[in-house]
């Protein structure tokens, strides 16, 4: 494990560096990951040569992350990112450096990092690794170790905290016994880390191939409770009989149980019953009951996802699969009872939300989901969808124009009176020609809205 093989455009690009004086190195992920053997996503280059300089070296150059150091540059068609060797300033409670200090040393670039495995450096010329953290020792044994004083270094960003989960999670790596006393001791600085980087970090665990890895990490040594009480506070809650986990692991196993390659689903699958602590109550005869809890699970899922700064679109879909999760399609389900569950699904929500409930009964007693699991709901959805073509207001025959002509005003009335057309037709497909449809509202407008007024 001392060469890793380089590319030969990488190699180009580090002699436009030596030609000016100046070293480059592959750093961080792409090494730790080349001598493990796993797929390379990106590169991360370390250099001596202040942006400036680097400015002058090649024709394309984005500041990219300026602040830090970082240009991107555009080199025979790659982009690369590249920062200038350095020492963070002052950290500022403890969240990200207020400065940077450009420095000439690799040595001291590489132990500002935060975990051994991830302060290894390559010389793009001959290959050859560098290691003054011993590094290479701790990827063979697949630790996750803090470079220097764990505590000093989660004070100065406490971030890194998360990221150990992460890695462990994403490497199938064990954290250090120290790094993770540390972590006990201090995840409540991780209150003080903006939403943004957690959102980060978190999404990076939900795309690894057992989320639950990082999961229970976090509970063991409480930055679930820091970050995520409310998922933390279903450790302890027992479910009904048919259930063999407590609310916060069945929400654990449905979102490891959902698909790696759909971050959103296996987000809503790890929220889709935080709501049950909140809810539970125990009926006459004893049995225990969620009345609603996954209205309860809505609420509490969009806090969680507005503190780690979600945008909408990734909020929207969450919130939405974790609102309809409770669904139950028996055969007696009508052609209408369909097209009403496809309308308020949404046709680009369904596989997402029958992913979601395979989860679901995956994580409540490990058992196997059949293949053939919603294969009949899922032909009567197609067959609607093929048949009916009947899904949005705009599909109607008519539209506000044709009910403001007949005297119906615009506004939330007018809206109350397309929605029962729409209601109307869903049931009833053949009742959607311009003449029906204009009897019907006429009919609903004289006899139900007066009521209104
Ligand atoms: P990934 O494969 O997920 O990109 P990575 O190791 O490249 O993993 P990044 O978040 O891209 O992770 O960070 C790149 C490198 O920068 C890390 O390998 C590490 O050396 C350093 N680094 C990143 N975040 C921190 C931090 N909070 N504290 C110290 N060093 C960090
Ligand atoms: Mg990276």
């Amino acid at each position: 494990m001392n060469t890793i093989p380089i590319d030969r455009t990488i190699r180009d690009f580090a002699r436009i560096f030596k030609n000016n004086g100046h070293a480059l190195y592959i750093v961080g992920g792409a090494v730790r990951d080349a001598l493990l053997g796993r797929p390379l996503t990106d590169y991360d280059f370390s250099t001596d040569a202040t942006p400036r300089e680097m400015k002058a070296m090649f024709r394309s150059v984005i500041p990219t992350g300026i602040a830090h150091g970082t240009l991107t540059i555009l080199f025979e068609g790659e982009m690369f990112e590249v920062t200038t060797f350095r020492t963070d300033g002052d950290y500022i409670r403890h969240r990200k450096p207020s400065q940077v200090l450009y420095i000439t040393d690799l040595k001291e670039d590489l132990k500002r990092r935060d975990f051994t495995i991830n302060a290894l450096a390559v010389d793009p010329d001959d290959g050859a690794v560098y290691d003054y953290v011993e590094g290479k020792q701790d990827l063979h044994r697949r630790i996750i170790r803090s470079i220097g004083d764990p505590h000093v270094r989660f004070h100065e960003d406490a971030l890194r905290m998360l990221r150990a989960c992460r890695f462990a999670s994403t490497l199938s790596f064990t954290v250090e016994e120290r790094t993770l006393e540390a972590m006990r001791e201090m995840h409540h600085l991780l209150s003080h880390v903006s939403g943004e980087r957690v959102h980060i970090e978190l999404f990076k665990i939900l795309s690894s191939p057992v989320p639950s890895v990082a999961l229970f990490l976090m509970h063991r040594t409480g930055i679930l409770e820091t970050l995520f009480p409310e998922i933390a506070a279903g450790s302890g809650i027992q479910q009904r009989e048919l259930h063999i986990h407590d609310v916060m692991k069945h929400n654990f196993y449905a979102c490891d149980a959902a698909p790696q390659s759909e971050p959103l689903v296996r987000l809503a699958a790890l929220l889709h019953d935080v709501g049950k602590t909140y809810t539970r109550t125990v009926d006459e005869s004893g049995q225990l009951i969620f009345h609603n809890h996954e209205k309860e699970s809505v609420k509490i899922a969009q806090r969680i996802l507005r503190r780690i700064k979600c945008s909408n679109e990734e909020t929207e879909t969450v919130l939405h699969l974790v609102g309809h999760h409770m669904f139950h399609y028996t055969s007696e389900w009508s052609d209408a009872a369909v097209r009403r569950f496809i309308h308020a699904v949404g046709e680009r929500h369904i596989d997402q939300l029958f992913s979601l409930r395979i989860a679901d009964i995956r994580a409540t007693n490990a058992a196997q989901v059949p293949p053939e699991t919603f294969q009949e709901f899922r032909e009567r959805i197609d067959e609607q969808l093929r048949d009916a073509r009947l899904l949005s207001l705009k599909d109607l025959e008519i539209n506000g124009n044709d009910l403001a002509q007949i005297g119906i005003p615009r506004g939330p009335q007018m809206g109350k009176v397309l929605k029962e057309l729409f209601e109307t037709v869903l049931d009833d497909p053949s009742q959607n020609t311009r003449h029906q449809l204009l009897e019907i509202a006429k009919n609903f407008w004289e006899k139900r809205m007066n009521l209104f007024l």
